[in-house]
C-alpha cells in the first residue's frame, strides 16, 4: 500500500491548500499599497475570527512568542502574578514570567485535570497585576474554565489581567474574549487557521493598553504598543511573514466560504468560525466515543475535554509508543506521544483546523488495525468506528 502522511497534531497541523498557493503568490514587499491592503483587511479578518472589537496585533513569531510578548509588555519586574498550570503550556507561562522577574504564584492542577475556581480564589491576592491561563492544555487535551475565571476576578474588583493563551482554544472552543474580561487573548497560525508555523497574534483588550503606559521590562522587536502603530498604517514595525499573511487571509476567506450560500458565496468568517469551532467538537466526540468503545480511556476529565486534541490512555501495560509507531509505520498518521513525563502514557490526535468528517473516521480506522494487530483486549474491527458513526449522525441532525 502507498502512504499518504497525514498530520493529526494539534500544531502543526494539516494546511489549506488555498493558503498554500496564497503563500506561494506572496510576491510583494511589505512597503507597498499592495500590502497595507492585505496586511489591513487580514488585521481586520482576524478581529473577526477573535471575535472582540479589540485591535488585534500580528507577530513574526510562534506563539510562544506571543506569549512572551504579553508579559514583556504587560509586566514589571517584582509585580506579583498568578500562574495557572497543568501541564507543559501552563509551565511554559512560569519560566516565562520568572525570566522576566515577575513574583510568580502558582496554582497546579495534576496533569490530565484542570484547577477548581475556589484554589484560584485562594491564590487570588491584592497584588495580583496579572492572571495566566491556556483555554485549552494542548499536552493533556483538558480544557480550562476561562469564563468562570473571568468571572471570579471580576466579583473581586481584581485588578489583575487575564491573559490568556487561545492557541489551540481559539478555532475549537467558545471563547467570548469582550464578555468575559479576557485582557490578552493570544494564538498562533499554525493551529486552528491551518496555515505553517511562524505568526502569532494577540488580541488586546484597552486596560491592557493602558497598563503598558505604566510598565517597564525590557521590550523592543515584541514592543506592542510600536506594532499597533504601525498596524493603523497598514504596516508592521519590521519585515512581516508576507507570505503567511497572505495564507491567513485566503484561509479566513476559506473558514468565511463554510458559511456561504448561493445568494453569498464568500459567506461570513463570525458564522463560519462558529462552524470551525462545532467541527472540531465534532470531530473530538467522534473520537472520544471510538477510543471508549475501543475500551481505552481518555486523560481529560468527563465535561472538561478539549475540541483541539483528544488524549488517550493506552491498554494497562502497553506504552503509547506502539500505537504511535504502529500509526507512522504503517499509515504514515503522525500523532503525539506525551510530552515529557507524559510520553510512553498518553497519546493525542488533533481535531484543531483543517480535519474532517473523512480524516477522523480515517484515524479511527487505522488505530483499529493497531489495536487488532497488537491484541488489544475487546478490540474487533469495526468498534470504534461504529461508536465515531453515530456519534457524527447525531451531531449533524
Ligand atoms: C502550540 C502551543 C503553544 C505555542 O507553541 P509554539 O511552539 O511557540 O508555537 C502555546 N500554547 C499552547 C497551548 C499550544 O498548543
Amino acid at each position: 500500500m502507498i502512504r499518504k502522511t497525514r498530520l493529526f497534531t494539534p500544531g502543526p497541523t494539516p494546511l489549506l491548500p488555498a493558503a498554500q498557493f496564497a503563500m506561494a503568490a506572496a510576491d510583494i514587499h511589505h512597503r507597498t499599497a499592495e500590502f497595507r491592503s492585505l496586511y489591513t483587511r487580514v488585521l481586520s479578518q482576524l478581529k473577526d475570527f477573535v471575535g472582540t472589537t479589540n485591535d488585534v496585533i500580528i507577530l513574526s513569531s510562534s506563539g510562544s512568542g506571543a506569549m512572551e510578548a504579553s508579559v514583556s509588555n504587560l509586566t514589571s519586574p517584582g509585580d506579583r502574578v498568578l500562574v495557572l498550570t497543568a501541564g507543559k503550556f501552563g509551565e511554559r507561562w512560569t519560566g516565562i514570567t520568572k525570566a522576566f522577574g515577575c513574583h510568580v504564584d502558582v496554582v497546579s492542577a495534576p496533569y490530565g485535570q484542570t484547577f477548581s475556581i475556589d484554589e484560584v480564589k485562594a491564590a487570588l491576592k491584592l497584588e495580583t497585576r496579572a492572571v495566566f491561563v491556556q483555554a485549552t492544555e494542548s499536552s493533556t487535551g483538558v480544557r480550562h474554565d476561562v469564563q468562570a475565571i473571568g468571572q471570579l476576578l471580576k466579583d473581586e474588583n481584581s485588578e489583575a489581567l487575564l491573559i490568556v493563551d487561545g492557541i489551540t482554544g481559539l478555532g475549537t472552543t467558545h471563547l467570548d474574549m469582550d464578555a468575559w474580561g479576557i485582557d490578552v487573548l493570544i494564538g498562533g497560525s499554525q493551529k486552528a487557521i491551518m496555515i505553517p508555523p511562524g505568526l502569532s497574534y494577540l488580541a488586546i483588550s484597552q486596560r491592557a493598553w493602558d497598563r503598558m503606559e505604566a510598565t517597564y521590562n525590557p521590550r523592543y522587536y515584541f514592543d506592542l504598543r510600536k506594532e499597533r502603530k504601525n498596524a493603523a498604517k497598514g504596516e508592521s514595525a519590521y519585515t512581516p511573514s508576507v507570505a503567511l499573511i497572505a495564507a491567513m487571509g485566503a484561509a479566513f476567506n476559506y473558514i468565511a466560504a463554510q458559511a456561504g450560500t448561493p445568494e453569498n458565496p464568500a459567506g461570513d468568517l463570525k458564522v463560519g468560525r462558529a462552524m470551525l469551532v462545532d467541527n472540531a467538537e465534532t470531530c473530538a466526540a467522534m473520537t472520544r466515543a471510538a477510543a471508549t468503545a475501543m475500551g481505552l480511556k481518555l486523560f481529560a476529565p468527563k465535561g472538561n475535554e478539549a475540541a483541539a486534541a483528544t488524549a488517550i490512555l493506552p491498554p494497562e501495560g502497553v506504552d503509547s509508543g506502539v500505537i504511535v509507531k504502529g500509526l507512522r509505520s504503517k499509515f504514515a498518521i503522525i500523532v503525539t506521544d506525551g510530552q515529557g513525563e507524559m510520553k510512553g502514557s498518553l497519546f493525542r490526535i488533533a481535531h484543531i483546523g483543517y480535519f474532517d468528517y473523512m480524516d477522523t473516521i480515517a484515524v479511527i480506522g487505522a488505530m483499529e488495525q493497531v489495536a487488532v494487530a497488537n491484541k488489544f483486549p475487546g478490540v474487533t474491527f469495526g468498534t470504534g468506528l461504529i461508536a465515531a458513526q453515530k456519534v457524527f449522525a447525531e451531531h449533524t441532525k
